[in-house]
């Protein structure tokens, strides 16, 4: 019988990658998600359970249904700007909802799980390169819930055997390169699909955030790390746990920071065309560096990133943007 793979949040960016990912690894991807930010045409690899991970019931139906091997645990609120503004929508959402499905699992004996972390568990490190080693002290809501998430899953390794791989992913871009899943934010926050908003007249311009950061042009810095690159992390960070290796925190990231006006430079020269930009105040929240240094994935899981320079995240996110997006 083929494996089943749990994914919540299949229906949203990085998941539905992931579910791509799997069904070409052999496996198949049972997304369950509540459809809040994800998008039903995104869900294209495998079934659908719609469903809140705050309802336990619901979430025993679908681990007894499906048998899963594992779980790979993306749904999540994910905006640093939001969760400043709204603290209590990510203790909620993102914390207890994951405590009700780690419980789940754990009571199904499906023990073998994977959660998306985050580098805004860092916070603000003064420009130093991150890696798995480095203390994590968040300065966002958003970051310390993740945080208390890696921190759960310890502690359930420690009383019922759960074996994690925590990914700590850096700022995820690009989108499927064939077109059939990619970004599609509503609202969007996120820089590069912004920015391609703006080029395309969809927007008027795009707003820097910040241009007095300690960095060589004043803008923030971040890693990409291109979003098929992650989903191949987890299919391999999947075949480690089924391995019996153990549990284990990987930073994904492409080791290299840019700029965001390296990245607006970069996507006129992709696009072949104009970014309007205007300069706007600091966004809330928002460390000056996230640059990984972390060799591990690469060494451990045998990861090699392929698409994750910065021209090919912006080329194929411009590909995706022009196919449509979703529910348009
Ligand atoms: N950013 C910006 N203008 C925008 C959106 C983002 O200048 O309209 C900056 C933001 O301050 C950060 C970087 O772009 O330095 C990446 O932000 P994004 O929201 O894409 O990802 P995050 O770093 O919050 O995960």
């Amino acid at each position: 019988m083929t494996d089943h793979v749990l994914v919540t949040g299949g229906a949203g960016y990085i998941g539905s990658h992931a579910c791509k990912a799997l069904k070409a690894a052999g496996y198949v991807p049972v997304t369950f998600d509540n459809l809040s930010t994800g998008w039903r045409e995104a869900v294209k690899f495998g079934p659908f359970e719609e469903g809140c991970l705050t309802d336990r019931a619901r979430l025993d139906e679908v681990f007894a249904r499906w048998k899963p091997v594992a779980v790979m645990h993306f749904a999540a609120l994910s905006l640093v700007g939001e969760s400043m503004k709204d603290p209590g929508k990510y203790w909620r959402g993102n914390v207890l909802a994951s405590l009700n499905l780690i419980e789940a699992a754990c009571a199904a004996g499906c023990l073998d799980f994977i959660f998306s972390s985050t580098c805004a568990t860092y916070g603000d490190q003064d420009g130093v390169i991150l890696d798995e080693t480095t203390r994590q002290a968040p300065i966002n809501a958003y970051g310390a819930s993740k945080r208390a998430i890696e921190d759960m899953l310890a502690d359930f390794a420690g009383s019922h055997g759960l074996r994690h791989v925590i990914f700590r992913y850096f700022n995820v871009a690009g989108a499927d390169p064939e077109a059939e899943v990619g970004e599609f934010h509503q609202p969007e926050t996120h820089l590069i699909p912004l920015m391609l908003d703006a080029i395309d007249g969809k927007r008027p311009a795009l707003t820097i955030f910040g241009t007095d950061y300690p960095t060589p042009d004043g803008t923030c810095i971040r890693d990409y790390v291109h979003v098929c690159d992650l989903a191949d992390a987890h299919v391999l960070g999947l075949e480690w746990l089924r391995a019996g290796k153990g549990s284990s925190v990987f930073c994904l990231g492409s080791g290299k920071g840019f700029s965001v006006r390296e990245v607006i430079d970069q996507s006129a020269a992709v696009t072949n065309r104009a970014v309007p930009i205007t300069e706007g105040a600091r966004r809330p929240g928002d460390a000056a560096v996230l640059v990984s240094g972390s060799t591990r994935a690469e060494r451990d899981l045998g990861w090699r990133p392929k698409r994750s320079d910065l021209r090919t995240m912006i080329a194929d996110a411009w590909r995706w943007h022009q196919a449509g997006g979703y529910g348009r």
